[in-house]
């Protein structure tokens, strides 16, 4: 390094022994100032800090004026200070008071410096603050200076992170990185959940960052990159997925970067500059991350989860640390992740676990289903979190707004905390119907089921006082495990689930796979439109071999019980037929061979593809049962993806043409005295569900935490009398009228509690 006393190797090695003295904060600062300076040969070196209020402040200096430490400020984006926090990057001017952006500051006494050096101080992509040096000749800075300060503002990092500072915070301020934050994201299950963060990907904390022997470590890079190319190399072969989620293309992006000579080139100039191979990891990864997280552009974004993948298992070579598995977790802990998979959810101890918050996941991720079976207060489409928070960080998850309060004041939290003490007020309030009927005020009683889809939710039933599993979806089973489920596999779930719920009828759907429930072990197919693609009945009936399976599973599991099974996404009589004689046949093969038989067999249909409403006589003739899954119905009617958050708020589940088409179908069921229920999202709502009851449904199905509140809503309802008031809007379709606000009129009107 030119003109440095020793270079980065000996100042990194003397700031070290500064961190390690017993002196105060201010003292250690002070004289990190002091070598920096005198180390790169400059009259000035400053320290910035970034505060909560994204303040520049100045923490310590020398060769500028002493008074101004604590009171000179920048806001980000004003000097050249506050243009490397904005941008992240380092700027070296040879006439630094040129550059259109230099903001005069008369307390420092810098007029006399000519070149400036700045880089950001960087943890995880924020910026944490700003190191300068200034000189007071014109000179350039080579790329060795900056790469040399770059690295010395790593240990700041450290310093600044660990809370050190924060005692010279002025009363009522706080560094950046204790900043409170309010995010929101997608609401994937409801509840609110106070705790503290734990990682689902710990970062792994680097804690030795001055080489020791630069050779040594200059190897050690080299074996931990040999070996991790191996590792993904050898996964790429072996064609399955590591870890939950972790699919071929993910990899194959990873191993391109991993070969990537820039990024290479990058370690190895971080390693000359005096850092262990694991700080020169961060080091790169950190200013990758700050450039990336700045993009707009989601494709590039999204490279950066693959470089943090990359960055992570480099560490763990590096390290030892081997990735997570779920397990034990803290006290009211809140799980925060970029994604996760199901199976990784159900790893962790539920008992403490009071929130997940992820950076991916829609609501109808996989991870999501599962932490609604859990009754895990659940956000997803969060931007960012895992780089927001640290582990321990306060964090408030609200998974019925989809909020998320990060390091929240006292007041937020006492907030929130009133919001949970209500919820759990609520649910005891809904306790106590457990055991009453949901009956309306004029005497119509209204079934209430529960939809499931694996063994923990069966639990539920008693707990909430539903009259029977009115929608089983046997495909969570598939989505949850790691290969296809033998037939003993699927008998022994079945089995179970009749066995959970002792005298309580369980209704099982075949699987309905395909379109957004992918299993991870089965090709994907490339569909233009996955939804309207080869899903559910369609895959049965083409591949009979399977179907034949489960039904045999199901058919044993009975064993002298009673068993319900319906279709998924039938669009055409035809197909319920075949399925059905398939299904008798199985039960036929059973009995011939010995075993013994469901007591009783029930065969229904599900009414969610549009055309069946145009097939309801013969369909109410042929089914024993119909159950309405007016999720796929909503969105076929409509034309508008059920998880494209663009469309799906634009057609309202209470309007009259979707009222008409239900209404058609219970009034066909009722012609042909077929029992039929809804099974959708729609029938948990209380005021959509006080709308089904009101044109006819007497059976509803929903998620278990959904039943209280509907029975409330039902029980201090006059049907007679909502109907009144639903049927003219159904009946004459006046676009101008919002049948959701009426019936909110309504509702309020006659104290029902929604
Ligand atoms: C539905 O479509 O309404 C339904 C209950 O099935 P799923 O949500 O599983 O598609
Ligand atoms: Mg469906």
């Amino acid at each position: 390094m030119r003109g440095g006393l020793g270079g980065p190797r000996l100042l990194l090695r003397r700031l070290r022994e500064v961190m390690a003295e017993p002196v105060s904060a201010q003292a250690r600062l002070d004289r990190i100032v002091i070598h920096i300076a005198a180390n790169m040969v400059a009259e000035v070196c400053s320290v910035y800090v970034q505060r909560s209020d994204a303040k520049l402040e100045l923490y310590a200096t020398e060769g500028l004026n002493r008074e101004a430490v604590h009171l000179t400020t920048m806001t980000t984006g004003e000097g050249l200070v506050g243009l490397i926090a904005e941008k992240a990057e380092p700027l070296a001017l040879a006439d630094a008071q040129a550059h259109p952006a230099f903001s005069y500051r008369p307390e420092t006494g810098e007029e006399i410096y000519q070149s400036f050096l700045g880089v950001p101080i960087l943890r995880g992509g924020n910026t944490l603050g700003v190191l300068v040096v200034q000189n007071r000749a014109r000179r350039t800075y080579s790329e060795e200076e900056v790469e040399a300060l770059q690295t010395t503002a790593m240990l700041l990092a450290e310093m600044i992170a660990s809370g050190e500072l924060q005692s010279l915070a002025a009363p009522g301020q706080s560094l950046s990185l204790q900043k409170p934050m309010a995010l929101t994201g997608s609401p994937l299950s409801d509840g609110v959940g106070l705790g503290h963060v734990v990682l689902h990907e710990p970062r792994i904390i680097v804690k030795q960052l001055v080489a020791e022997n630069p050779e040594a470590e200059s190897a050690r890079l080299d074996c931990a990159i040999q070996a991790m190319r191996e590792q993904i190399d050898m996964l790429i072969a072996r064609g399955d997925r590591y870890g939950a989620g972790e699919h071929r293309d993910v990899l194959e992006t990873v191993r391109m970067f991993a070969n990537d000579r820039g990024w290479m080139r990058r370690l190895r100039e971080a390693l000359e500059s005096g850092l262990t191979a694991e700080a020169a990891v961060e080091r790169v990864q950190n200013d990758a991350r700050a450039k990336l997280q700045r993009q707009t552009d989601p494709y590039l974004r999204e490279r950066l989860h693959d470089l943090d993948d990359l960055a992570n298992r480099l560490l763990q070579q590096l390290t030892g640390v081997a990735p997570p598995h779920g397990g034990a977790l803290p006290d009211n802990a809140i799980l925060v992740a970029r994604n996760m998979g199901p199976a990784a959810l159900l790893d962790y101890e539920r008992s403490n676990l009071r929130g997940l918050v992820l950076e991916d996941g829609g609501p109808t991720s996989h991870v999501a289903i599962i932490a609604r079976a859990l009754g895990i207060p659940a956000v997803g489409d969060v931007p960012n979190v895992t780089d927001l928070v640290e582990t321990g960080d306060a964090i408030i998850v609200d998974g019925g707004s989809g909020d998320v309060q990060l390091r929240p004041p006292a007041d937020v939290e006492t907030a929130y905390g009133e919001k949970a003490r209500l919820r759990a007020r609520r649910r005891e309030q809904y306790h106590k119907l457990r055991d009453m009927p949901a009956l309306t005020r004029d005497g119509v009683e209204i079934g209430l089921h529960m939809n499931a889809g694996l063994l923990i939710d069966c639990q539920h039933a008693s707990e909430v006082g539903a009259q029977s599993i009115g929608l089983f979806r046997t495909e969570l089973q598939f989505m949850v495990a790691p290969s296809f489920p033998r037939q003993s596999q699927q008998y022994t779930l079945y089995r179970k689930v009749l066995d959970a719920v002792g005298d309580l009828p369980v209704t099982f759907r075949t699987l309905d796979i395909g379109s957004d429930k992918v299993l991870p072990y089965m090709t994907k197919m490339e569909e233009e439109n996955p939804a309207l693609g080869w899903r559910a009945i369609r895959i049965g009936l083409d591949r009979p071999g399977l179907l034949r399976m489960q039904l045999r599973a199901m058919l044993r599991a009975a064993e002298g019980r009673g068993l319900r099974i319906m279709f998924p996404m039938v669009a055409k009589i035809g197909e319920f037929v075949a399925a059905r004689d398939i299904c008798l046949r199985e039960e036929e093969f059973l009995r011939s061979h010995g075993y013994a038989t469901p007591s009783e067999l029930k065969l229904g249909v599900m009414v969610e593809v549009p055309s069946l409403l145009w097939q309801l006589d013969e369909i109410c003739q042929l089914a024993d049962f119909l159950s309405v899954g007016s999720n796929d119905l909503t969105q076929y009617l409509f034309a508008a993806d059920r998880d494209n958050k663009r469309v799906s708020a634009r057609f309202d589940d209470l309007s009259a043409p979707n009222l008409r088409a239900l209404k058609s179908i219970v009034d066909a069921a009722a012609r042909y005295g077929t029992p039929v229920t809804l099974c959708g999202e729609m029938g948990g709502k209380p005021l959509e569900a006080l709308a089904l009851a009101a044109i006819g449904f007497r059976g509803l199905s929903m998620t278990p935490s959904a039943i209280g509140p509907v029975k409330a809503a039902l029980r201090s309802v006059d049907l007679s009398a909502l109907r009144a008031v639903l049927t003219p809007m159904i009946e004459r379709l006046d676009h101008s009228v919002s049948i959701r606000q009426e019936l909110q009129a309504f509702a309020e009107a006659h104290c029902v509690p929604l």
